[in-house]
Order: structure tokens, then sequence, then C-alpha cells
């Protein structure tokens, strides 16, 4: 009996026709995931195998892969011979204590010659003679007892860790994130991956006005959000000159709206340059000025790309639940400003037109700041370590 990790992918066996791309997918991110770690994978009709001696943190790690649905820690056998399901099931049922089980078992070898139910029968009926002062309880057990029998082997578990579902990381292509320091960003980020987008961030970047502080917060939330895809690639725009001519073009309660007219404008840009195919960002419907439906109209006009807006009917607190969950929260509330907080007047308009916005845009050569922007723009590679540290490769 060898024990054994065992995983089962939900959603996946829905989408028939891209099954095999979806299987690729999710076994080169589990293998991603395990990089350095002595393990072995095998693929198996609906199930993925994994033999290590170090199960444990193999399957911590599995957590944080998309498409997965359940994750079990289980054994091995290399027969399905009921006799030996029989004693290997009474052997593994000595060390543990329970007063009410039940079995439930699945039969991939549709030929095998006893089915699922009487396999449970048979088996149940030994484990009661087996183990004094137990019973059955089909309704509330407190162990289930899984048994699995396919072609040649068979497997028994007890524990079903819940995976973190959606799909795997890249079957739907790429999207660049619009990643700041804030609660919301992050959490779009998460969601976007989660239906199986590749994620590459991208943060306007206004030293002096915000400091090295906030860029070192970025980092540590892509390198939070690497862990849902291996890594992340942050590029990071010189966006100073652009504020500042923002500033001293634009009246007070336009500057947000241009600011994130220039943004859109160039992070669509930097999108086609890495074969992405939409805009993913952290708005949230009338959470401020810049994000009521008519100030979103305004913005969204200078690109022609699709932006994926996860948490936009998301209420803040849901936002915030998400954010603890996925261990982002507590890096996004440190008290290091962006370049949007700094730059806020006091009354900015909540109803922009688009006539306005191109007027006063026009009053300064944006287009050439934006080429050198993108020019200057550096990437940066993130992913999870065990210490802790970054991984930069610019
Ligand atoms: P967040 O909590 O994500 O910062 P927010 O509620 O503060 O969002 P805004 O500051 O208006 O809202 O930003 C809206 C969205 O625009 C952000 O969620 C993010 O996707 C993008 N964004 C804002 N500032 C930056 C920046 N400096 N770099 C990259 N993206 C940004
Ligand atoms: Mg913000």
């Amino acid at each position: 009996m060898k024990k054994l990790i065992i995983i089962k992918y939900g959603e996946l066996s829905t989408k028939k026709k891209n099954i095999k791309f979806f299987i690729t997918t999710l076994k080169e991110n589990i293998e991603s995931s395990l990089k350095g770690l002595d393990y072995n994978i095998k693929y198996d009709f609906g199930r993925m195998f994994i033999y290590s001696n170090e199960l444990e943190t193999v399957l911590e790690k599995l957590k944080y892969v998309f498409g997965i649905h359940e994750i079990m820690l289980g054994y091995e056998l290399d027969t399905n011979d009921i006799d030996s399901i029989k004693e290997n099931v009474l052997n593994l049922l000595k060390n543990k204590t329970f007063k009410t089980f039940k079995v439930i078992t699945k039969r991939q070898n549709k030929k095998y010659p006893i089915k699922s139910m009487e396999i449970s029968n048979i088996l149940g009926g030994t484990i009661l003679k087996g183990i004094k002062d137990i019973k059955v309880d089909v309704k509330n057990p407190e162990l289930k007892v899984y048994i699995e029998i396919r072609n040649e082997t068979s497997y028994i578990y007890f524990d079903a860790h819940s995976g973190i579902k959606g799909y795997p990381v890249g079957v739907q292509g790429k999207a660049l994130l619009m990643l700041s320091g804030g609660i919301d960003s992050p959490v779009a980020g998460y969601l976007a991956m989660k239906r199986g987008i590749r994620i590459e961030a991208v943060y306007f970047d206004s030293p002096p006005y915000t400091s090295r502080e906030a860029l070192e917060k970025v980092k540590t939330l892509s390198k939070i959000l690497s862990r849902y895809s291996g890594y992340i690639k942050l590029h990071v725009v010189p966006f100073t000159e652009i504020q500042n001519q923002i500033r001293g073009n634009i009246p007070a309660e336009y500057l947000v709206t241009i600011m994130r007219r220039m943004m859109y404008r160039i992070t669509e840009r930097l999108m086609k340059s890495i074969n992405g195919k939409v805009i993913v960002n952290g708005e949230s419907i009338g959470q401020v000025a810049s994000q009521t439906l008519t100030s979103m109209v305004v913005i969204n006009d200078v690109v022609s790309t699709p932006v994926i807006r996860p948490v936009a009917c998301l209420d803040k607190l849901e936002i915030i639940d998400i954010a603890k969950k996925i261990d982002t929260y507590e890096t996004s509330i440190l008290p290091y400003e962006d370049c949007c907080t700094i730059f806020v007047p006091t009354h900015p308009v909540i109803n922009p037109s688009i006539e306005k916005a191109t007027l006063y845009e026009n009053r300064f050569d944006y287009e050439n700041l934006i080429k050198d922007a993108i020019k200057n723009t550096k990437i940066i590679k993130l992913s999870p370590n065990d210490k802790g540290e970054f991984d930069e490769l610019i």
C-alpha cells in the first residue's frame, strides 16, 4: 500500500471539447507549483495522482492551484481484488477512533464484476465485523470511507480537502491587471486568475510623489498573487512626468479623470505588446468619483479593449473578505500613498463629459509622453519562494 495524493478536478469535466488542453495546463501548473520538491505525477481518467515523501508540503502547495476541486490524502493498492481491499481498509481503520461510518464507492472500471453499491455493502460488513462498538450512519457519519476501483489499482481515503476550484490559470489566455497598492485590484487579479486568465500586472509609479515603499507594496502584492500562478510579471511605468503635465494643465476637477484616461491608454498598449486579450482592474461601481458609471464611460472611452472589472458589483466589505482570505489585506492597508490619493482634488467631477476631457487633455502633448513612459517601463518577474524574498529579473 502506497500513500499518495489524489486530485479531483471538478468544473473541468464539463468542458468536454477543451478537456485535453485543460488537463495539460492544470498538470503544468501543478508541476510549476511543486518546483523544487521531489515527487511523481500520474494522470488517469479524471484524476491525477501524486507520489512524494513530502505529501503534506505538496498538499499545502496544491491549495493554491486553480482548477483543483478536491485534494485527497489516501492510499493506493496495486490490485483491485476485493479481499485485499477489505484487509487494507481494516488495517487503516485500526488507528482511527469513530463511532459511526459510511462507505462510499466509486467504480471507474465499469467492467469490475461487483457494482459500487454492493462493494460498499461488502466493506461495511467487513468493518462492522472487524471493529467493535461502531455502526453505520448513512446520513451523518463521523467517518467516511471512500473506495475507488480502477483498472488495475484501487484507492482508499478518508479526508477530502477542498481545492480552490475555478479553471487552470492560462486556459483563457492573458490579461494585464492594473495593480495599485489598494485593496481592490489584488482581489480583482485573484478573481480573474480563478477564471483561468493568466495575469501580468502594471503599476504606475510616480516618484517622488509616491514613495519607494509604495512600489515595494505592489511588489509584495504581486508576489502574494503569484502563489496562484507560479509567477507574475510586473510592469512598472514611470508616470511622474505625465502627472506633472496633468497638474499643470488640467482643471482640478478633471485631474483624476484625465489621469485615469492616461493610465488606460498606456495599459492598452502594454497589454497588446504582451499579447494580452483584455484589461483587468479593481474598479467598483460608485466607490469613488472616478467610478460612477458616467466616469467609467468617459475613462473607458480611450480604449477599444474589453475591461474586466471582477469586483465592479461587490460591496467594499465583500471585497475586504476576499482580500483577507487571499492574504493581500494586511499589505494593502499599509499606509503608503498611491498616485491617485495624492492627486485627488476636494471636488472631483462625478459627471465628466468626453468632450471636456478631450479638450483639456489636448492642452499638452501626451502622445510623446506616453511613448516615453512605455519605453522606460521596467519589468520585474516575481514568484513566491520559501525565504519570502523576491526573485527579481529585470
Ligand atoms: P484599489 O483599492 O485597487 O487601489 P481604489 O478603490 O483605490 O482601488 P482607484 O484608486 O480609483 O480605486 O483605482 C481604481 C483602479 O485603478 C484600481 O483598482 C486599479 O486597478 C487601478 N489603479 C489605480 N491606481 C493605479 C496605479 N498607480 N497603478 C496601476 N493601477 C492603478
Ligand atoms: Mg487606489
